[in-house]
This record gives structure tokens, sequence and C-alpha cells, in this order.
């Protein structure tokens, strides 16, 4: 049985699993016309059979005679010739690519006895070298330290140096170099097939998450050109564009009568790849229009490596080069806008993750300063600024024009203002979807949570981190990209998305099937959402219409009242400015879809969690220290996950959820009247277990609603409907959607619920249990599709069958998570909706599910 294939045109067909990516590469490279050197490839197979039998096959010398015989013919030179040498190269060629990790040998067939001028004598030394290392693993140059430094031009030192190269080697080997070519040829070929085993072969593959399967190299064997040649001869490297701006022209480096290998390994410095132009015009542009075409091909930048030998162009190898984000996305909106790439090619080249990453500073790579801690990225950027530990400091520092870092162990809803004042929020407790993370998240400020190393000594102005004691005002940096914090000023790099950027948004945006909706916390929010094309608010949490500070005192006195009237009294209190909030908001979202969703925290989230801030308080509450005390220990909760928040708040206080239905009502009925828009209110009744707790809210508002039509016509109409947070819920979505017109799922919630991990301490194992393989991946991040997604899907195939017409939506953070948005195309969804700058990534998400979709019809 034979290994082997001429690497030619006719071999396109074969696989990169068959013959690996780089001989893969040669043969599309001649399909294109392009010159590339006479070679063959042997398959995976070999590899696989001299692993398991460890030793080559039966058929292997007769190949490897073959291979040479055609390649002497198709080069018309001779391997082990004195007059008209061949000499070839034998190269790995991994399925995925892994460049430079495996070995490569040159010049095999130089024979001692051949060699003719300095430049072989040269070329010879470096062949002993190379031969040493990559199969005795013996650096001679190291043992021959007093190698002559000058005469290297003149034959009888190099013919010295080459004796005591062959002398060295023999006395470490114990065996003489080998003169014979193909005994050269046969050890070359077995040491490449066992330097898929190498540590830099391990180590990349685990960082390049490269699966077992692929653990396999194919062996080319490949007539040498030399770019060490008389005339003019070279080797270079060329990269079809700029990988950081993603611009052309074709940018690389060359050598002038060298072989490629110095240029790689840095030995000498390279000339820019503009001198060819200088020798030879036409040759140049023969290497710009070829290059330019491999990147049609590849549908990406390419990296290309040639030989120039004599005058005559060579190419040996092209791949996929590494771009920056920035690069990727400028690539394929060009070549889109010059007819070389579909529209939907364009949009699925783009892998989602990244494009958040265009709305963001981040930390320049290159600063030097130590981490102090790492915890959890939790909102992407980066940003420096002063310690704060309190949300008015932060507000204070903010009106002197400082930038703020807020430190909090976590942080709740009457943090939200100082959150906003803040550049960036700093959490020792918490995850992903907590409060910190969430708000953060939405407002575009940077978040790092669940920093385990950190003491917070709030009220003595002082953060530890191990021995570094940090206090108010010192100078921090954190990166929402990676959780890392650093003591003091950091060079940030600033993002400014391209022109490309939206324009591929544009793309995404027509293509996809599903709205992109966005979760808005506050006006400034809704102005980005708006700029960022937004389909409709997919999620208003109505506790951020009391960031301020008399808001929050007043829903506070609210929670705390004891009678209905006392209610009331307080609820009139708070209409002019929660009205005004609402019309503000509806001002914005005109008649786009608003889910505005009733209050849902858990009530002892509005105060204060350290009890040295209370008598303060009781005293802004005109109420007695001791009466504030009592009512906020009836309050307290022990797994306020699962205690009164959501609905239950407006089950067992309907007045909390009357006053909030009442003041959204009458700013619709404002706006209706003043600009003649009708707002698209949708309320949301958060956290629904039984169906009978959807049926009492929707009372509350249908009544609600009634009473305020029969006293203003024109009020628009409202939608409600459930946030499908609890797994009864989801179990029971049929019963809640005969009378819903809407159910959206809330996936932080109810991932907390289905696995039963509470959303804000899961980072305290989450790692551990991705380390152990108990996940694969944090399900607050990548929705769990058969846990939680099954639910879902359990739940969307019930709701629809009881009610055709129902939207659907999802509202979690999961709503930019690639393959969530995926699942939702699949079981039809009408939006998702995530927060503002997540936008982006999930539009380009939802139009490459479609894509996805549309193939698989
Ligand atoms: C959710 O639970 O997914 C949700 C959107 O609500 P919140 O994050 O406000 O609990
Ligand atoms: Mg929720």
């Amino acid at each position: 049985m034979s290994f082997i294939h001429r690497i030619s045109a006719d071999n396109c067909h074969l696989t990169a699993d068959q013959i690996g990516s780089k001989a893969l590469s040669l043969c599309k490279m001649l399909a294109h016309g392009m010159n590339v050197p006479p070679a063959f490839v042997f398959e995976t197979e070999l590899f696989r059979l001299y692993e398991n039998n460890r030793q080559l096959p039966e058929s292997f010398m007769t190949d490897l005679r073959f291979t040479i015989q055609d390649i002497e013919i198709r080069s018309q030179k001779k391997f082990g010739d004195k007059d008209n040498p061949l000499y070839v190269s034998v190269r790995s060629g991994a399925a995925a690519s892994m460049p430079g990790m495996m070995d490569s040998f040159l010049n095999i067939g130089m024979v001692e006895d051949n060699l003719k001028t300095s430049d072989e004598y040269k070329r010879y030394i470096n062949f002993i070298k190379d031969y040493a290392a990559l199969v005795h693993q013996i650096y001679l140059e190291e043992l021959l330290e007093d190698s002559p430094e000058h005469g290297l031009e003149d034959k009888s030192v190099l013919q010295n140096m080459i004796k005591s190269y062959l002398a060295c080697f023999e006395q470490q080997i114990g065996e003489v170099f080998p003169q014979d070519p193909f005994e050269q040829l046969r050890i070359a070929v077995i040491t490449v097939l066992k330097s898929v085993h190498n540590r830099r072969a391990k180590t990349y593959r685990m960082l390049h998450d490269i699966s077992k399967n692929e653990v396999a190299t194919a062996v080319i064997i490949q007539q040498m050109v030399l770019g060490d040649m008389v005339g003019f001869s070279g080797s270079g490297v060329a990269v079809s564009r700029d990988p950081n701006t993603g611009q052309l022209p074709m940018m690389g480096e060359f050598v002038l009568h060298h072989q490629g290998e110095m240029l790689v390994g840095g030995a000498i410095n390279p000339e820019k790849i503009a001198l060819i132009k200088a020798h030879d015009t036409e040759l140049f542009t023969t290497l710009e229009q070829h290059i330019a075409a491999l990147e049609i091909i590849y549908e990406h930048p390419v990296e290309v490596e040639f030989t120039i030998e004599n005058g005559t162009l060579w190419f040996l190898q092209v791949r996929p080069v590494k771009t920056s984000d920035e690069a990727l996305v400028n690539f394929v909106v060009q070549m889109f806008e010059a007819n070389h790439m579909t529209a939907d090619k364009a949009i699925a080249h783009v892998p989602p993750k990244i494009i958040e990453r265009f709305l963001h500073d981040s930390v320049d790579p290159d600063h030097k300063q130590p981490v102090l801690d790492t915890g959890v990225g939790a909102s992407p950027g980066a940003a420096c600024g002063q310690v704060v530990f309190t949300a008015d400091d932060a507000i204070r520092y903010h009106a002197e024009g400082k930038k703020v870092i807020l430190v909090r162990h976590e942080t709740s809803p009457e943090d939200i203002y100082g959150m906003y004042a803040a550049a960036g929020i700093l959490t020792a407790r918490g995850g992903l979807t907590s409060h910190a993370a969430v708000a953060a998240r939405g407002m575009g400020r940077v978040c790092v949570t669940a920093v385990k190393n950190i003491k917070i000594v709030a009220l003595d102005g002082l953060m530890m981190v191990d021995k570094t004691r940090i206090r108010a005002g010192d100078i921090i940096t954190i990166d929402g990209n990676t959780g890392r914090v650093f003591l003091g000023e950091v060079p940030l790099k600033q993002k400014k998305p391209s022109r490309a950027f939206y324009k591929l948004n544009q793309m995404a945006a027509k293509r996809a099937r599903m709205a992109i909706r966005a979760n808005v916390d506050s006006l400034a929010e809704t102005d980005i959402a708006l700029d960022f094309d937004m389909s409709g608010v997919g999620l208003y949490r109505t506790e951020y219409a009391f960031y301020k500070e008399e808001d929050i005192n007043n829903i506070r006195r609210m929670v705390l009242a004891e009678t209905i009237q006392e209610r009331s009294e307080i609820a009139d209190h708070m209409r002019t400015g929660q009205i005004m909030h609402y019309k503000n908001l509806f001002k914005k979202t005109r008649d786009l879809p608003i889910a505005v969703r009733l209050l849902d925290p858990p009530l002892h989230e509005f105060f204060p969690d350290n009890p040295r801030y209370l008598p303060e308080l009781a005293q802004k509450l005109g109420l007695s220290e001791s009466k504030l005390f009592q009512r906020l220990r009836d309050l307290k909760e022990y797994n306020p996950m699962l205690g009164v928040r959501g609905c239950r708040v407006g089950v067992l206080y309907p007045e909390i959820y009357i006053f909030q239905i009442k003041f959204i009502l009458a700013a619709a009925i404002d706006i209706a009247k003043e600009t003649g828009i009708y707002p698209n209110i949708e309320i949301m009744v958060p956290f629904i277990g039984f169906e009978t707790e959807f049926q009492i809210i929707r009372q509350q508002i249908l009544s609600t609603y009634e009473s305020a039509k029969h006293e203003d016509a024109k009020l628009p109409p409202v939608k409600i409907g459930a946030v499908i947070e609890l797994p009864r819920a989801a179990l029971c979505a049929d019963q809640i959607a005969k009378t819903a017109d809407f159910l959206s799922f809330g996936t932080n919630d109810l991932t907390q619920t289905v696995i039963g991990i509470s959303r804000d301490d899961s980072p305290r194992f989450m790692t551990d249990y991705m380390r152990k393989r108990i996940v694969p991946f944090d399900p607050f991040v990548k929705l769990d599709l058969s846990g939680v997604g099954m639910l879902i899907a359990i739940a969307v195939e019930k709701a629809r069958k009881a009610n055709p017409d129902i939207v659907i939506g999802l509202c979690g953070e999961h709503g930019a998570d690639p393959e969530c948005v995926d699942f939702c195309e699949m079981l039809g969804f009408d939006y998702v909706s995530c927060s503002v700058f997540r936008m982006f990534g999930a539009r380009l998400s939802a139009a490459q599910a479609r894509i996805k979709a549309d193939a698989n019809l």
C-alpha cells in the first residue's frame, strides 16, 4: 500500500486530515498557476502506522525512491549528484496549522565529497548543525566554541570548520555523519513524525484547543529552491495586508542571497519587501497579484513564504495569518465591497465574540505593571481611577472632575447612582450576572467582580490585597476583559469602531430574522441603544426609576409603611417624579416596543447592608432607629434570591405594583397627547412561578388600565406578559401563555433556579468546576443548552400550542451568547435582548444563525 501523493493541482480534492494543511495549500497554489517546487506528501496514515507499529511500513523505502525519482525528473536535477545536485526539504504538516512547532529539515542530500563553492560549504555546515540538533538534540556550535568569526569566505577555513563539525558529531553521537542521501532522508522523515510529540507542539495544541483527534502529521518532501544562489536570489515572507489594521498594501520582509531559514530564525536583519521592486518590478507585481489572489481563495489575509532563485519566484507556503479584530472586520467588508465575498460569507467570517471588544478600551499589552489580583471580567473595557468605597464618594469625586473606581463588597440598587459616576466598578463578591455586572454592562462601565483576595474596610477607607494597602483616593486600574486588577495607572488603548464595523453591523441587521432588543436601565443607555439601532427595549428594570436619593428614600418609606393609606400618600409624593421618569423614557423609545418590568428585587436590597449606616438613614426617613431596625428585621430573608421578590412583591404588597402601573400609564397618556405618538408598552411580570400569580398581577394591570382609560381615552393599548425565570413557570408555560401576550425568558434567574446555583455565589467554585470538567463552561455566560435550554424548548412548544400568536423573547445576559442566539433562532424566537454594548455581537450572531438555518433548509 502506498501513502504518497504528488503535490499537484489535481490533488486539491484531498483533505487536510489526509495530507495536512500545508500540502493542501501547495496544491491550491498550483491550481492557481503559481510556481511551486516539485514535491510529494506522505499522508497522515503513515504517522498512524508508525505510532502503532513503532516502525515504518515495508512500502516506505519504495515510496521514498519513487518520490525522489519523480522530483528528479521534474526538477531535472539528481539526488546525491556532484554536478547538478537535487536537495530536498522534509517538512511536517498537521491538519491544523501549527507554525514552527514541529521539525523540518532543509538541504537533505548534501554530501561532503560533492561540495564545490563557499556557499555550499556554508550550507553544509548549517545542515550538519540542524541535523545534529533535530535528530540527536546535540547543539554542535555550543560545543565548538572556537569557531572562527572571520575568513568565512575562505574555502580552507570553511573546510576546516566542516571537519571540526563532523568530528564533533562523531564524537558526541558515536557514529559518522550520514553521507548516504537516502539514509539522511529516512532519518529526517522519522524525526519529523516523532516531532508531533515534542513539547512545543504539545503546548501549542493545548493553548489552541487542538483536539486529540488532530494529533498527526503528514510529511512533505520537496525540492529545495535556493535563495542563497547567485544572481537575484533571496527569501521572503509577505503578508497580504497589514494584520493590525487590515489595510493594503502587502507588507513583508526579504533577505538577499540567503535561505528562508535565516529570515524565519531571525539570524540576520531583513530588508523591507519593497527591495524586490528595486531589483525586478515585474517579479514584484507577480508576487503582489498572486498574494492578492490567495487572500480571495483563503477568504482571509494570508502569510506567504517564498524564495527567489536566480530571478525565478517560487512559492513555498501559504497560511491564514492571525489578524487583529479590526483588521478582520476591515478585510471582510473590503472583500464584500469588491465582490470577492458574498454578504453571507462576510458575516459568517467574523466571530461574534470579537465584536464587543470594538466598543471598549483595553489595557495596553506592552505595559509592565504586575497584577495585584484577578477576579471575573464582568463588563468589558479597562478603566483607571481613584478608589472610592461609597456611591456618595463616587458622585462627589466625579463632580470634582476625577475618575473613580467604586469598590464594594457587592452592589445593590442603592449604589446605582454611584455606579454611573464611576469609570469602573470592582466588587469582592458576585459574578457575571450579579447586580454589579448586569448593571455595569448596561451602562458600559468596566466591571470586575469576585476578586477573592481583597479585604474591604470601607468605613476606614481601606482595602487590602494580601499585604498591599490601598486607601480611598489611591489609583488602581481594572481590566474588565480579563478580570485583572493593577495598582496605579496602567496605560490604556482606546478603541474607536471603524466604518467597516458599522457596515458589518448593517449587513447583519439586514440578514437577521430575529429582532435585537436592548436591556436598558437609564435614559443615557436608551440613547446609546437607539444609536445602535435597537428594535426595541427588551427589558427596562423599573428599580432604576428610583436611582435619585429622594426616590430611593420614597421607595424605602413605601416598603416600610404599614398601612395602605400611608403607601398611597407616599405614592402621591412620588407621582410627578415617576411620571416624568417614564415620560422621558417613552419620549425616546417613541413607538418602538418597550418591555417595562414591574419591581423585581427583594425589598431588602433597597436598604444599606451595613448597620452602621442605619442611624443616618432613620433620620432621613423620619423614623426612629428602633422602628427601622425592627422593620428591617421583619424583611430579612435567608435566601433572598427565592424570597419576596418579583411578582411576589405585587401579590403581597399590591399597592406597590399598582402605583407603578398607574405611573407608567399616566406617562403613556401624556406622551400620546403631547407628541401624537403612542408608546408601545409591554408590561413584564417578573419571577412568575404559578399561573395564578400571573392572573392576579394581570388583573391588577387590567383594572388599573380600565380606570385609566375611563379617565382618558388617549391611553394606548398595552401588552402584558411574563418573565419565565422559574422551572415551574417553564413547565406550565401553556397555562401562563393562555392569557399572556408575550413570554420573555430571563435566563439569568432561570439558570440559577434550574441548576440550583446562585448567580452571585457561583464564581466561588465555578472555576474549580470547569477545571474538574464537571461543567464545560460557566452556565451564566453560555446557556446550558442541554439543561436550561431543554426546559426553554419545552416551554416554547407548550406556550405556542396554547397561544399560537404569543411573542417569545429572551432577556437574560445569554441574549448575546452566540450559541444561545442560534438556539433561539432554531426555536423561532421573535427577539433576543441583551445589554446595550453587546447588541452588535448579538445581531451578528442572529445573522449567522439565520444563514445557518437557511443552509439547513
Ligand atoms: C434574568 O433573570 O435573566 C433577567 C433578565 O432578570 P435580572 O437579571 O434582572 O434578574
Ligand atoms: Mg431575573
